[in-house]
């Protein structure tokens, strides 16, 4: 392989790329973006450069790259070539995990405030920008230069491009109105944690379990060991207490601590507590709002070991902390923990291995624990830690489920049982603020012609179309194909067109009809918006004059709402009804979350889920707030059934445009698989279509593979990939996830 550099300096004779050989040992390190130093002309040092393309030969006779200067540390390197390797992706994709994200050439310090900045993206597809390039459309090589960059790299400003490619302003516009690339307007509009004032806050004296459960993870800090626990309590049992004093050990130690949060929950509310304990200086937050340049400067303040305490989502995991002290994981049940683009990493298996390797605790925390989680902390893997009451003596909600066939029986049709209804009525009189839950957005879900039975799909989906009320369409929730409304059914002309299912908005419409006072407000995919957060919609909730949150699982985690008495599940059976074998973990991990939203101070809450199947365990012990008695019941299906935690479930995926194509390739996996895995230990499925077998135009296909992964069976299918690689399988992608989170 070949890599076109710009060598970096301001000599504008040398203002053009030059192609270096990559050496193979260097070949997984290096892509565009990368800082590479390369012998340059008869200087007798090495010169700085950025790699802006690669390719796969040049027409002159080249020399090699030196050196890769990624700012990684070897032990970086090694544990991005482990990720590639475990999770089946090249190496390159795993070294950007850990670099600071973008790059900034000038004003590091000097972080904007309030001021939009525009960042630059691809506007035509692809494809279509490296047919005009091979076809001589493109001609200009500063123009095919920044389009190699850009497409490798989406989300930069002008200036960083600029000085990436060693190209003027003028070429990156010029591209913008040949409709190549186009600027999207970020607003920045708070720097993490500037601009806050918060009073200061000192440890509480901790109850007796919670100060059980702190000796015992001090000492593992104190030691320099390696230990997992979980911390098991339900929601207000003070874990977060927990953290803060364990946190503070290991900052007073003069060491770090990472903190992972679901990206959802990471807000202002949950900020300030760290705050208050902390100091702003010392936290540094990651998470994919934060633009560019911000994201830059908090990793930046990491490495430079200004921050010692990090605060973030899924890749915060990445963080370039000196000297970690512990890793502690909340929510750990949360899927977004694993990743569901490639890389497809599990950040709970990758904090293991570096708390492992840099010999500190790493601490699990939840109220309904991932059942693996709490699996191997009954077979002794991981080290138990029980918070049974709340620290603040606030009572949970009483809980109450609704059968929704009864309520048909009673010829109640609305989407709200009489109890549900009651009790809304009940909390407007009072001023008090309900929370309504439906995990399906939209209007209706599902559209039929009566007379022929022909339903509404997407024309490069095999899904239904969801119809929108408020834009008046039908919209495709994968690809995003937008159509109008079908008045005649387009197979037999009949006008008997029906719309099925619910969705919030149709909710929404409901509640105004019922309630024609209640002021409402509405958080869902179609809702949240870059202009209009999930969080300004939950503080408008929280200090306007606003009675119901209506809203998909965004309303479900970790706010805290003092005047919420009321929450209503709208139908507990959508999660339920998901073809995938944690469909009851989901909801009652769902639905104690959501109960746990009602009454969180001292007005007394109550919760209201209504179902199709009330009698379902996973409804039952959500009821009563039962993890245990849930896990127990769980946890003999799974046995019985052969799933996690009782082996991994492998899923091969491929996806082509080509219906043929897709069919023998997947055919060669199977054979491939079927030749070279231990058949005693796993058990392979025939190769066939997914559940929803095209997406965007794309034919999807899957072979599913059980058993328990392990070295061997890595190399093989580490092995098959690249042997259908070679095998010149290049319209069909194919990849490999273990245990993904959705079996769609
Ligand atoms: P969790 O993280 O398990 O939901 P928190 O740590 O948020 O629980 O605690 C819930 C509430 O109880 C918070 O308001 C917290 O300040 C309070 N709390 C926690 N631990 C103590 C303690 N030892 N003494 C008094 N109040 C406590
Ligand atoms: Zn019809
Ligand atoms: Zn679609």
């Amino acid at each position: 392989m070949v890599a076109e550099v710009i060598i970096n300096t301001t000599a504008k004779k040398l203002n053009r790329t030059f192609d270096y050989n990559i050496p193979k040992e260097l070949e997984d390190m290096i892509f565009v973006g990368s800082k590479v130093l390369v012998p340059f002309g008869t200087f007798k040092t090495l010169e700085e450069a950025h790699v802006v393309g690669i390719k796969e030969n040049s027409e002159f006779k080249v020399k090699d790259i030196a050196k890769v200067e990624n700012g990684l540390t070897d032990k970086q390197i090694e544990l991005a070539k482990w990720i590639a390797k475990r999770y089946f992706c090249n190496v390159s994709e795993c070294i950007k995990l850990m670099q600071a994200p973008g790059t900034r050439t000038k004003n590091v310090n000097n972080r904007i405030q309030d001021k939009k900045i525009n960042l630059v993206y691809l506007k035509k597809d692809v494809e279509e920008i490296e047919f005009d390039i091979e076809n001589g459309k493109i001609k200009s090589e500063k123009q095919k230069r920044i389009l190699n960059f850009v497409k490798e790299n989406e989300g930069y400003t002008i200036p960083d491009i600029e000085a990436l490619t060693d190209c003027s302003r003028a070429i990156v516009n010029t591209l913008i109105k040949n409709g190549y690339l186009e600027l999207a307007e970020t607003k920045i509009d708070r720097n993490p944690l500037n601009n806050k004032e918060i009073e200061n806050t000192e440890n509480l004296k901790l109850t007796n379990e919670q100060e059980i459960a702190f000796n015992k993870i001090a000492k593992f800090i104190d030691n320099n060991e390696y230990e997992q626990f979980l911390l098991y309590g339900v929601t207000g049992s003070g874990k977060t207490e927990v953290y803060l004093q364990l946190i503070d050990k290991v900052v007073k130690q003069g060491k770090s601590a990472i903190v992972l949060v679901p990206e959802i929950s990471l807000t202002p509310q949950m900020l300030d507590r760290f705050i208050s304990r902390f100091g702003k200086e010392k936290i540094a937050v990651l998470h994919s709002k934060l633009s560019i340049g911000e994201r830059h400067d908090e990793w930046e303040r990491i490495k430079e070991n200004k921050a010692k305490i990090v605060i973030g989502a899924r890749s915060a995991i990445f963080a370039p902390v000196k000297d970690l002290g512990i890793i502690i994981i909340d929510e750990e049940h949360d899927s977004s923990y694993k990743s569901e683009a490639t890389p497809k990493y599990n950040a709970k298996e990758i904090a293991k291995k570096i708390a492992r390797e840099e010999k500190v605790p790493l601490v699990l925390g939840s109220a309904t624990p991932d059942l693996t989680t709490f699996y191997n902390s009954n077979n002794g893997k991981i080290t138990l830690l029980k918070l049974t009451k709340r620290a603040n003596q606030s009572n949970l909600p009483k809980v109450e489920i609704v059968d929704l066939k009864q309520e048909l029986a009673n010829g109640n049709r609305s989407m709200l049982s009489m109890d549900l209804y009651q009790e809304i009525e009940k909390n407007l009189k009072d001023k008090l603020q309900t929370i309504l839950f439906l995990n399906r957005r939209g209007y209706s879900t599902f559209i039929m012609c009566r007379d022929c039975g022909y339903t509404v799909k997407c024309k490069n989906c095999n899904i239904s179309m969801t119809y929108h009320s408020y834009e008046n369409k039908l919209k495709c929730h994968y690809c995003g194909y937008e159509e109008k409304l079908v008045k005649k059914c387009p197979e037999c002309g009949s006008e008997k067109i029906r719309y099925f299912g619910t969705g919030t908005q149709k909710l929404e419409q409901e509640i105004h009809k019922q309630f024609p006072k209640a002021k409402t407000i509405r958080m869902d995919v179609d809702t949240v918006t870059k202009k209009n957060s999930h969080e300004e919609i939950l503080n408008k909730f929280k200090n306007e004059d606003i009675d119901i949150l209506i809203g998909t699982q965004m309303v479900v985690k970790g706010h805290h709402f003092p005047k919420v008495t009321l929450v209503g599940v709208i139908a507990a059976d959508s999660s339920l009804n998901i073809d995938d074998y944690r469909a009851t973990e989901r909801t009652f991990q769902i639905l104690t979350q959501v109960a746990g939203r009602a009454g969180r101070e001292n007005l007394p809450g109550k919760v209201i889920i209504q179902s199709y199947n009330p009698e379902n365990f996973s409804i039952q012990d959500a009821q009563k707030q039962n993890y245990e008695k849930f896990y127990e019941t769980e946890i003999a299906l799974r046995k019985q059934l052969k799933y996690p935690p009782f082996c991994d479930i492998i899923v091969i995926g491929f996806n082509s445009s080509n219906e043929d194509e897709i069919k023998k390739v997947s055919n060669m996996a199977y054979e491939f698989a079927i030749n070279n895995l231990d058949s005693q230990e796993f058990k392979i499925f025939k190769p066939m279509p997914s559940p929803i077998d095209k997406i965007q135009n794309k034919f999807r296909w899957r072979i599913i593979i059980k058993g328990n992964m392990n070295e061997n069976a890595n190399e093989t299918l580490n092995k098959l990939l690249n042997n259908l690689y070679e095998k010149n399988c290049k319209n069909t992608k194919i990849t490999i996830d273990v245990n993904p989170n959705n079996m769609a």
